[in-house]
């Protein structure tokens, strides 16, 4: 595909959408296109379709798919406000082969750049997730076609429901993580070459636990009022979580 194929772009003038301003397109100061209608960015400055496609063409080329408005200011400095690539679509008048090149390499020069990428399940177009934590993650180009946002699961892949960030799972049913739903299926398994030091450990978990217990145990009875009953005073009482893995420990030490 070349640019020279489009090189007649031009704004529609009775695109309302549009602020149209009366001054030099910035991104080419020099230039002479008088007749191409000028249209105002975000951060300010005036570009003309041409124009625009050119500057971003050419930062893709380099490798660079975050565009910023390299327009002077002051002498010397660039303008350099990021646009967004819903933006620089809209006001570049992309065509459906520009969409298409400027999509697939935005892609995958942002492939190259982070690992977390998965294509969107509507539009297959690679997303890249920023929060690791978070399984809603946006999709910039269905968000844009479709004027709402949207959004979907990193890990069942349908459209996100339910209330979001979340890290465990979505409200779409059969959502779940299935390498964790492995994990706790699985059985223990007997690895002999870690037996016996997990045996040791075991020990001195337990020997640590019980006198932990103990320790309880004797503070508790020393506040106890006289005649409560010893039945009371069970270490499990003070610090279940500990006593029960306690009770796991021994029990999975005595199975062997
Ligand atoms: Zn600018
Ligand atoms: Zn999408
Ligand atoms: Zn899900």
């Amino acid at each position: 595909m070349s640019l020279q194929q489009h090189a007649e772009k031009k704004y529609d003038p009775l695109d309302a959408t549009l602020k149209f301003v009366d001054r030099k397109d910035d991104l080419d100061p020099l230039g002479d296109d008088e007749d191409s209608l000028r249209a105002e960015m975000s951060c300010g400055h005036a570009v003309t379709p041409e124009s625009l496609t050119l500057w971003c063409r050419s930062q893709l080329d380099e490798g660079i798919y975050k565009f910023r408005c390299p327009a002077i200011v002051e002498g010397t400095k660039q303008c350099n406000k990021e646009w967004s690539y819903t933006e620089v679509r809209r006001l570049a008048d992309l065509t459906v082969e520009e969409i298409k090149y400027f999509e697939e390499t935005i892609a995958s020069l942002a492939t190259a750049q982070y690992c977390e990428i998965q294509p969107c399940p509507q539009c297959k177009t690679n997303v890249e997730r920023k929060d690791l934590s978070n399984l809603c993650v946006q999709c910039t180009i269905c968000t844009a076609d479709q004027e709402k946002t949207y959004q979907f699961c990193w890990q069942c892949l349908k459209q996100w429901k339910g209330p979001g960030p979340r890290s465990d799972r979505c409200d779409n049913n059969g959502c779940t993580n299935k390498d964790l739903q492995l994990l706790q299926m699985c059985k223990n398994i007997s690895l002999p070459q870690f037996e016996r030091k997990k045996r040791a450990t075991d020990q001195q978990t337990l020997s640590f636990q019980d006198s932990y217990c103990q320790n309880l145990s004797d503070k508790r009875i020393k506040n106890e009022p006289s005649g409560s009953s010893g039945e009371e005073i069970r270490p499990s009482r003070y610090h279940p979580e500990l006593c029960g893995q306690e009770r796991r420990l021994r029990s999975s030490v005595f199975r062997r």
